[in-house]
C-alpha cells in the first residue's frame, strides 16, 4: 500500500579491454533488480528522502536503480581469459598469442665486455 515494488532483470552489453593485455573484450551481464518506489507523500516528514525511491506522478524513474545495479555487477578487473598471461615485460608482445615467447637473458652490463671477447674469439676460429 505504501508504493510499488519493482522487480525484474536487465541485461547489458559490455565493452572494454583486458587489464592484463589490453585486448578489446565484449561481454554481457544480467542483473536482478528490486526496489520499492514509495508514493510521494509529502505529509511524511522523512529526512531520508534521498535514500528512498519515489514515485513521481505515478511514474517510475528506473535510471539510478539500473545504473547502480549494473555498476555493481561490472567486473572490477576484466580479463580476456581467466589465465591471461598479459604482455611481455620486455617487448610488450601479447603472450596469449605467442605462449613460447622468450627473450635471451639480458646481459649484465658488467659482463658485456666478456661477451664481446667471446664473440671475438668465435670470429677467429
Ligand atoms: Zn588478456
Ligand atoms: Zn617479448
Amino acid at each position: 500500500m505504501e508504493g510499488v515494488l519493482v522487480t525484474g532483470s536487465a541485461s547489458a552489453e559490455l565493452t572494454g579491454e583486458c587489464v592484463r593485455c589490453l585486448e578489446p573484450i565484449t561481454d554481457e551481464i544480467e542483473v536482478d533488480l528490486q526496489e520499492l518506489f514509495v508514493y510521494d507523500d509529502r505529509d511524511h516528514d522523512s529526512e531520508e528522502d534521498d535514500e528512498v525511491s519515489m514515485l513521481q506522478d505515478d511514474l517510475l524513474d528506473l535510471e539510478s536503480l539500473l545504473r547502480d545495479a549494473v555498476v555493481l555487477a561490472l567486473p572490477f578487473q576484466p580479463v580476456c581469459e581467466d589465465d591471461c598471461p598479459g604482455l611481455c615485460p620486455e617487448c610488450g608482445a601479447r603472450l596469449l598469442d605467442d605462449p613460447d615467447h622468450a627473450h635471451e637473458a639480458p646481459i649484465d652490463p658488467r659482463w658485456a665486455g666478456l661477451a664481446a671477447l667471446q664473440q671475438d674469439q668465435q670470429h677467429r676460429e
